[in-house]
């Protein structure tokens, strides 16, 4: 499949959903942030759900923790933000007391509503690897109630795709950022990752 069938295909999902409605999240987005990046590769980040940056932008982690997340990403594999495809499990902003103030993780009912959405794009893009990127994400597609520390740094399966979940940046941030111990887990995590596409080729 070419580049662009795929990309039109995306192009489709994202025009099918825009005005979704399928959980109360619609009521106080700004818009919906489906994700982006290049349907071709073979790797797919999936995080929490847009912020604050990424409600108003419509881009997925172009905040503090998503320039953490890049640069992470860039340093193992020195790819920029069109060598792979990133999204997140719920497509829209989810705050606490729907006051759009402070952000919180998604709730179960939320996450089940964008679901099939996000079945749709991993069907397309098909990839080799799923990186879940952070506690919520990984949660929720290998359906476990086992913390983050835990599974990270291990390989799952998820849809026919190797999953490998890593802290979340924001996460790391909290605990010093590049400097701190988690920053060299999840950039070890990221190798394997690396070790695999090689091995792969
Ligand atoms: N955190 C996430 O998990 N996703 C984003 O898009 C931004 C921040």
């Amino acid at each position: 499949m070419t580049q662009k069938s795929k990309e039109n295909q995306l192009a489709e999902v994202q025009f099918q959903f825009e005005e979704c409605r399928l959980c109360e999240l619609n009521v106080t987005r700004t818009q919906l942030v489906f994700g982006e990046g290049n349907p071709n590769s073979k790797v797919v980040f999936i995080g929490e759900g847009p912020g604050r940056d990424e409600d108003l932008q419509g881009k997925p982690f172009v905040g503090r923790s998503g320039q953490l997340l890049s640069e992470v990403i860039f340093e193992v594999f020195q790819w920029n933000r069109n060598h792979y495809y990133i999204t997140n499990i719920v497509k829209c902003r989810p705050t606490i007391d729907r006051q759009m103030i402070k952000d919180r993780p998604p709730e179960k009912k939320e996450i089940e509503a964008c679901h099939p959405i996000l079945l749709k794009q991993l069907d397309i893009i098909k990839p080799k690897v799923i990186v879940t990127v952070g506690s919520s994400a990984t949660k929720a597609l290998l359906n476990t109630k086992e913390g983050i520390t835990k599974l990270r740094g291990n390989w799952y399966d998820f849809h026919g795709s190797s999953l490998m979940p890593i802290f979340h940046p924001s996460y790391v941030l909290r605990n010093g950022g590049i400097r701190s111990p988690q920053y060299q887990q999840m950039k070890s995590d990221l190798e394997l990752v690396k070790n695999f596409l090689e091995i792969e080729k």
